[in-house]
């Protein structure tokens, strides 16, 4: 058996670093050996600098760790960010510059020149740019968990029928506020209109991941997008209701086949992260909903459905997928499925 990759998770005591944790707990290719986090954590047991909200056990190998700073003088060379965005820029920087892979979860350096922002399943080829890169190292990053979810049910309308304009409006979770988060008296018996930054990164990113790579810089989609963002009660999975209008009119069956069939890298390189049905779209008219539906695939699939024609659009829909799974660390251990898959991480095995 071929040995695992040593990786660390840099934020690991955050809610998306715990995520890491419970995903990483039995991975066929990656073996966690260093977690670190800030000087509040740092030089303490992980068990005890860790507040635990997965509703899995934390793993034993995991407790006695030391939580390391987030220095670049750790051993393992691939390292997964779960930074707060306060720090992550400068941290994940060093990292990079002293030759290491760092695959980011933080909005930091998603629009940098040499930086790719991927969804394995939507532009995986737009790793190439990292070969440009005069670091020794590289830095990738993992979209925001909305527009994750959003560019997965784009893609294949963007394919085949082209895409003029989008408009979305989130229902997004909790947990896409980190730990602790908000307190519980703002947000429980309600909606907040407001998430920091998120309407921004839903409008560009989509343009980027949905581009085209050409002689080594990006060239951006041309897709008008306009996006609300609001947080609910909801623990886990991000809700979005979607209206798009097409370039070329296509009928409801359509563009359910271009979603039920739609299949890409991660599924034909059969990456342990990936799921085998990327979009499920769900016929009930009551589907998705985040507690019945975040977890399919074990949270990698992105769930659709509500399609039906749209009077100021052409079309809309119900999108949901995970936040912290598909929208995060999940999300992130697939890219670096891929890059090793495809060879990108030659040099640190
Ligand atoms: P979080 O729960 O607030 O965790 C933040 C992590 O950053 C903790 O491990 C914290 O360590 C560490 N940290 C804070 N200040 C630090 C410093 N000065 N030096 C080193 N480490 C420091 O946040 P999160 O929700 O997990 O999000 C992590 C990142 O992923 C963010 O950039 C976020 O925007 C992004 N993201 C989150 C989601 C989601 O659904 N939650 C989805 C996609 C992307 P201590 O515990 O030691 O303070």
């Amino acid at each position: 058996m071929e040995k695992k990759l040593k990786v660390a998770v840099l934020g690991a005591t955050g809610s998306v670093g715990q995520k890491f944790i419970e995903l990483l707990s039995n991975h066929p290719w990656f073996e966690l050996t260093e977690v670190a986090a800030s000087d509040r954590s740092s030089g303490k047991k992980y068990s005890e600098a860790v507040n635990w909200i997965m509703n899995t056990p934390l793993p034993e190998k995991v407790k006695e760790m030391i939580v390391q700073k987030c220095e670049p003088n750790l051993k393992s060379r691939l390292v997964f960010s779960a930074l707060d965005s306060s720090v992550a820029g400068e941290i994940e920087s060093e990292f990079a510059d002293n030759g290491y892979f760092v695959v980011s979860n933080a909005r930091n350096h998603r629009f940098d020149e040499n930086v790719p922002l991927i969804i394995p399943e939507v532009n995986s080829e737009h790793l190439e740019i990292i070969k440009t890169n005069k670091k020794s190292g590289a830095i990738i990053t993992n979209p925001n968990c909305s527009t994750i979810g959003l560019v997965m049910a784009l893609k294949p309308l963007h394919d085949n029928f082209g895409l003029e304009s989008v408009n979305v409006v989130t229902l997004q979770a909790v947990s896409g506020a980190g730990y602790p988060g908000l307190a519980s008296l703002d947000i429980i018996d309600n909606v907040i209109p407001f998430i920091s930054g998120e309407e921004g990164k839903m409008e560009s990113e989509p343009l980027k991941i949905l581009g085209e790579l050409k002689n080594n810089t990006f060239d951006l989609a041309k897709i008008k997008i306009s996006a609300q963002c609001n947080r609910v009660s909801v623990i886990d999975g991000h809700t979005e209701c979607v209206q798009v209008k097409l370039k070329n009119m296509a009928s409801a069956e359509e563009i359910i086949q271009v979603w039920e069939s739609f299949s890409s890298p991660p599924q034909k390189l059969n990456l342990p992260s990936a799921p085998k049905q990327p979009i499920v779209y769900l016929y009930d008219e009551k589907y998705p909903q985040p507690k019945l539906h975040r977890n399919l695939e074990r949270g990698m699939a992105v769930s659709v459905g509500r399609l039906r024609e749209c009077s100021l659009f052409d079309y809309k829909f119900v999108v949901l997928s995970h936040n912290t799974v598909r929208g995060a660390a999940g999300g992130t251990l697939l890219i670096s499925e891929l890059m090793k898959a495809q060879g990108y991480l030659d040099k640190i095995l």
